[in-house]
């Protein structure tokens, strides 16, 4: 454990140079091939059916091309077929000390069976980001959020195990009594996702309690873009609980992969328990700095090992320091700014529009109401955006605030997209994110088609 005065849990692992740490990542590399080779009857029939084995890969660049990819499909079809783990569990049964599920956003979930050493592995990847932004041993977490079989706030509890702070479980309440409970045990960090964190707060409101004098110094968010990811929800957090809200990004079947960083602006993938690369369209590794799918494989999954495993978020990830944090680790600027399914090409350019949706949100100026036209000029799709001002932008600065949508979006993405301002309340109100996508494309396909078959346009 890392001596109270310390900035970093692990100052030696968290600032080793990117040759130290590639080292290292080459020897765990092959240790984890070789095992789920042997143990993993998933592994070894895959690789043996695609020619693939263990001996081949002498470094990463190998290890980035040659080893075949994972995806959460392979294991849902496995599962399915020689139920409960199918043959991807590397350790016995009776190994299996606590079993977890996915949230199934796809509609069945995946089954996570982990032994007790990943338990606390997975643990661990916590307490790094905790550390960096200030969380001691002699801190309390609140945890407000049901239970269930999700992985995600099980591996936090561990994570508070492994620090040495209490726990005290809100467990399944109203969000009033989360509220009171609150007050009443004056914890001082409180972990759920940020979603549940801003209906805490309104909660409080309601009861005239002003959150911002609670015993509150942290807030910890994960499941969601956080405080990492979007300056807004960073900005509402720290004020309405006078704390310090900071974010991980966890893949619940793979480990807690990013803990957070103290400068707010993304987080570090926890390079003691993974590797990772991005990855673009065409399936090669894309240029430092560009966005591109993030492929993990953990350490910390010992009973089902995930190997060059697609996660389909898109991140823009940086192996140097850039953040300034002093932490070496890769860094993914922003967190997640996407997923990868669905693509387009603008100007040469491949773009996810998903990942301009998100840096559009964390313009400031920009209100929630936005729109992005898809539309097909000659061979090439074309993307405009349209977005209202927030209600207390002047209108003389509205053209302000639409150069910076440009210019950030050419700075991320590496294209210049049109941004047009629409009057405030013109476009459409939508609950669902998936709206702001509007797809024109196919309507000129099929006046395309019309005309060609001499139909009515
Ligand atoms: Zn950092």
């Amino acid at each position: 454990m890392a001596s109270a005065e310390s900035s970093h849990w692990n100052l030696w692992a968290e600032t080793l140079n990117r040759e130290a740490l590639d080292a290292l990542h080459m020897r765990r590399l092959k240790l984890v091939l070789e095992y789920a080779y042997a143990r993993s009857a998933f592994y070894k029939e895959y690789w043996q059916r695609v020619g693939f084995h263990p001996d081949s890969i002498q470094n990463l660049e190998d290890f980035k091309t040659r080893v075949p990819l994972t995806d959460k499909s392979d294991f849902l079809q496995f599962q399915e077929d020689f139920p409960p783990y199918g043959k991807t569990l590397a350790v016995g049964e009776f190994d299996v000390a606590h079993h977890a599920e996915t949230s199934g956003s796809t509609g069945i979930p995946l089954r996570i069976p982990f032994t007790d050493y990943d338990t606390e592995r997975y643990g661990e990847s916590w307490v790094y980001g905790w550390w960096a932004l200030g969380i001691r041993p002699t801190d309390s977490f609140y945890f407000a959020f049901n239970w269930g079989n999700y992985a995600g706030f099980w591996s936090a509890y561990w994570g508070v195990r492994r620090l040495g702070a209490k726990v005290y479980s809100g467990g399944g309440q109203t969000t009033e009594d989360h509220v009171r409970n609150i007050l009443r045990l004056k914890p001082t960090v409180l972990l759920s996702t940020p979603s549940f964190a801003l209906r805490i707060l309104e909660a409080a409101q309601n009861l005239g309690i002003d959150l911002s004098t609670s015993s509150i110094q942290y807030t910890y968010h994960a499941g969601e873009p956080g405080p990492c990811s979007l300056s807004s929800v960073r900005r509402k957090l720290d004020a309405g609980f006078g704390a310090i809200s900071g974010e991980l990004l966890g893949i619940a079947e793979v480990d807690a992969v990013a803990p957070g960083c103290r400068i707010r602006q993304g987080v570090h993938m926890s390079e003691m328990s993974n590797f990772s690369w991005s990855m673009g369209a065409d399936g090669q590794e894309v240029a430092e700095g560009t966005i591109g799918e993030n492929v993990v494989t953990t350490y910390a999954n010992s009973a089902q090992p995930l190997i060059n495993y697609r996660t389909h978020d898109l991140v823009r990830a940086f192996n140097l320091p850039v953040c300034g944090c002093g932490c070496t680790w890769r860094y993914l600027d922003g967190v997640v700014l996407g997923r990868s399914d669905y693509m387009i090409t603008v100007k040469g350019t491949n773009v996810y529009p998903s990942a301009v949706e998100n840096l559009i949100s964390d313009v400031s100026g920009v209100s929630p109401h936005f729109q992005l036209i898809l539309s097909r000029r000659g061979a090439f799709d074309d993307l405009l955006i349209r977005f209202e001002p927030d209600l207390q932008v002047p209108r003389d600065k509205w053209e302000g605030v639409g150069a910076e949508v440009i210019r950030r979006i050419k700075e991320v993405v590496g294209v210049r997209l049109g941004a047009e301002v629409a009057e405030p309340g013109s476009l459409p109100r939508t609950e669902l994110k998936a709206k702001r996508i509007v797809d024109l494309r196919g309507d000129e396909f099929r006046r395309e088609l019309d005309r060609q078959q001499g139909g009515q346009p």
